[in-house]
């Protein structure tokens, strides 16, 4: 396993509390749209064990055509460990990220394709819907749709329909909910879901009641753990 450190360039504010640290990006390092790392803070590695309390996983909320590697993250005032050193931290000092994979690439096989998050989830699939801007080609239709209750909506420059995107933003749980039920009717579409774990059960149920199949649910998960969420929606 390779560890890059790699600084910190720039600082983004996004939304109040939530922030995009753009770090370098390595030589040779790259990465598919939602792709996920392990991003970590000096000392984590220094004990026999690593020490997960400076570890989390992140999405890349950017692609690398755009040069810099995105992480956007939610930083509150009531904060972790982790959480408060990365508020601290300035530009030029170093973070570290290793085990960089993507369990949610973009699936261009003549379906469309739901795109469903919950708050700073929609960094997920900011690096989707770029490369779908790109080259629309194998996915007639591309639809994002985020609940957000500090309705402090994310990345809107890029979350703007067009004639094959469309972006919808809401900002409660039932509203959320009537919404997938209506995207729902789409039988054959592929349903993207990042959130919580509690919005993925809760998301995952919706769209088993209205009769997706759960090889058409798209889990930023391994395969062992794709198991544990969909078996009790069979
Ligand atoms: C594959 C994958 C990809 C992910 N991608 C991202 C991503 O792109 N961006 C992202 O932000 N997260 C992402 N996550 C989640 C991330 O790993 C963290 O779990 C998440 O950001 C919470 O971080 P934290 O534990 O440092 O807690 P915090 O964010 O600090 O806290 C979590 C909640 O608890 C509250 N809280 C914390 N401490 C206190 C306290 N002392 N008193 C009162 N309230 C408190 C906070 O206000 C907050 O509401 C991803 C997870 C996975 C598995």
């Amino acid at each position: 396993m390779h560890i890059y450190w790699t600084p910190i360039q720039q600082i983004v504010k996004e939304a109040p509390d939530t922030y995009t640290f753009q770090l370098e990006r390595p030589d040779g390092f790259t990465w598919e749209e939602g792709a996920h790392t392990h991003f970590a803070l000096e000392g984590f590695n220094k004990e026999d064990k690593p020490n997960r309390s400076l570890i989390r996983h992140m999405s890349i909320s950017t692609l690398p055509r755009e040069g810099v590697i995105g992480i956007t993250t939610r930083i509150k005032d009531e904060c972790s460990t982790f959480k408060s050193l990365l508020r601290g931290m300035e530009l030029g000092e170093n973070v570290a990220i290793f085990k960089t994979h993507s369990n949610v690439p973009l699936k261009r096989v003549g379906k469309n394709v739901y795109l469903l998050s919950a708050g700073v989830g929609l960094a997920t699939f900011r690096p989707l819907v770029l490369d779908y801007l790109a080259n629309g080609e194998g996915v007639p239709h591309l639809h994002s749709l985020n609940v957000d209750s500090s309705q402090n909506y994310l990345f809107e420059n890029v979350f703007t329909s067009t004639d094959t995107f469309t972006a919808e933003f809401v900002d409660s749980r039932g509203r959320y909910h009537e919404t997938v039920k209506t995207l729902a009717e789409d039988m054959d579409g592929l349903y993207y879901v990042v959130g919580s774990d509690d919005f993925l059960r809760e998301t995952i149920a919706t769209l088993r009641e209205r009769g997706i199949p759960r090889e058409q649910i798209v889990l930023d998960k391994h395969d062992f753990q794709m198991d544990e969420f969909l078996k009790h929606n069979d």
